[in-house]
C-alpha cells in the first residue's frame, strides 16, 4: 500500500503546505474536518496528519523512523485513538452497529483525560464522522469547546452536511479537489504498477486516488471491463444479443460493477466530445464508438446515460436480469450503427 507524505498532496494546493508548517511549528488547530468525494485520500491525509503529530524527528516530518512513527503507521500507536462505527472502543457498545453512539465519544473524552503514553500529543481520528448519531455529535461538541491540552481532533467525511454545523464551525475544514488524471498516473507508476495499467487506471478513476490505488491491482476488475467493452464497445449485431445477454443471466450481482464500467465509459467518450484532447481517447475502442466520441451531439450522450440509470432502476425492482441486459445491448448496438460508415 501506498504511504502518502505531503508532498503528494501538493496539488491539492497551498493549504497542506501551510497545514505541514503548522504542526512543525505545533501552532495547528485541535480540530480538523477533511471533506471530499469518496477516495479523494482523506483519509490518507488523515493519517499523515496523526503521524506528523506523533513524529519526534527535528527534520522532514513525517520522518517514518522514529518510534511515534513507526507505531503510528503500524496502527498501534497508543496515543492514537480511531473511533469508527464497526469498531466501537466503548466496552458498552456492540459490534457491527451502523453508527457511532454516544457511548463511543464518552469514552473518548474519558480517555482523552489521562496523560498520553508519549508524554506529547493525543489524536482522536473519527474516519467517515458523519455516522456519530445527533447525540454523539453534540457530545463531541462539548469537548471540542473545552479541548484538553496537546489532544487533536482529525474527522474526515464525503457527507460534511451530515456533521451538524456547530460541530463544523468548530474545526478547521480542508476540502480535497478530485485528482488531476497525469497525477494519478504518476502517483501509481512511482508505486510500482506497470504504465498500461497506471494510464487506463487514472483515466477511469473519476479523479479519486484511492479508486485508482485500489482498481489498479484489481484483475478482476478489469477482466470485467475488458468483457464489457467486447459485449458493449465493438460493433455488434442484433443477432449476437441473445448470446450476449445469456451469459448474463446468472450474474446479476455485478450488475452495480457493470452499470458503473458502462456509465463510466460514457462518461470518458463525452469527455473526449467535450474538450478534444486527443490523448483522452480511449482507444481500445472501435471506429464506430470514436465517431460517436467525436461527433455525436449531446444528447446521444444522455440517451445512454438514461438508458443506464433506467436499467439501474429495473434492477432493483426486480426485473429479470437478461432482460435488462438485452435491452441496454439493444440501445448501445443502435446507438453504434449511426456511426457505422
Ligand atoms: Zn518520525
Amino acid at each position: 500500500m501506498q504511504k502518502f507524505s505531503f508532498d503528494d498532496f501538493r496539488q491539492q494546493g497551498s493549504e497542506i503546505d501551510a497545514l505541514k508548517k503548522q504542526i512543525i511549528e505545533h501552532r495547528l488547530v485541535h480540530a480538523v474536518l477533511i471533506t471530499g468525494q469518496p477516495g479523494a485520500g482523506k483519509r490518507s491525509l488523515a493519517g499523515l496528519i496523526a503521524t506528523s503529530l506523533m513524529c519526534s524527528s527535528e527534520g522532514d516530518i513525517p520522518c517514518g523512523e522514529c518510534d511515534g512513527c513507526r507505531l503510528a503507521l503500524a496502527g498501534e500507536h497508543p496515543d492514537i485513538t480511531v473511533i469508527e462505527k464497526d469498531n466501537p472502543i466503548s466496552p458498552d457498545v456492540q459490534k457491527g452497529r451502523a453508527t457511532i453512539p454516544v457511548e463511543d465519544i464518552r469514552e473518548m473524552i474519558r480517555l482523552c483525560s489521562r496523560y498520553a503514553y508519549g508524554g506529547g500529543n493525543r489524536v482522536v481520528m473519527i474516519p467517515d464522522a458523519e455516522n456519530m448519531t445527533p447525540q454523539a455529535q453534540n457530545s463531541l461538541l462539548k469537548i471540542l469547546e473545552e479541548p484538553p491540552r496537546n489532544t487533536f481532533f482529525l474527522m474526515t467525511t464525503s457527507h460534511p452536511e451530515q456533521i451538524l454545523t456547530t460541530v463544523r464551525s468548530r474545526c478547521r475544514n480542508i476540502k480535497l479537489i478530485p485528482w488531476d488524471e497525469n497525477y494519478i498516473k504518476t502517483i501509481l507508476v512511482s508505486s510500482g504498477v506497470e504504465q498500461g495499467i497506471a494510464e487506463k487506471t487514472a483515466r477511469v478513476s473519476g479523479g479519486s486516488i484511492g479508486n485508482a490505488i485500489r482498481l489498479s491491482s484489481d484483475d478482476t476488475y478489469w477482466k470485467l471491463k475488458d468483457e464489457i467493452v467486447k459485449a458493449f464497445f465493438e460493433n455488434r449485431k442484433r443477432s449476437e444479443v441473445l448470446n450476449i445477454s445469456t451469459t448474463w443471466k446468472d450474474r446479476k450481482g455485478l450488475s452495480d460493477q457493470l452499470f458503473d464500467i458502462l456509465e463510466d465509459t460514457v462518461r470518458q467518450f463525452l469527455k473526449y466530445r467535450l474538450f478534444r484532447d486527443r490523448k483522452d481517447y480511449p482507444e481500445e475502442y472501435s471506429k464506430e464508438w470514436q465517431r460517436f466520441a467525436e461527433t455525436a451531439p449531446l444528447e446521444r450522450f444522455a440517451l445512454l446515460t438514461d438508458s443506464i440509470t433506467s436499467a439501474r432502476k429495473q434492477n432493483a425492482s426486480n426485473v429479470n436480469f437478461q432482460a435488462i441486459i438485452e435491452q441496454l445491448l439493444l440501445t448501445f448496438i443502435g446507438e453504434c450503427e449511426l456511426w457505422a460508415e
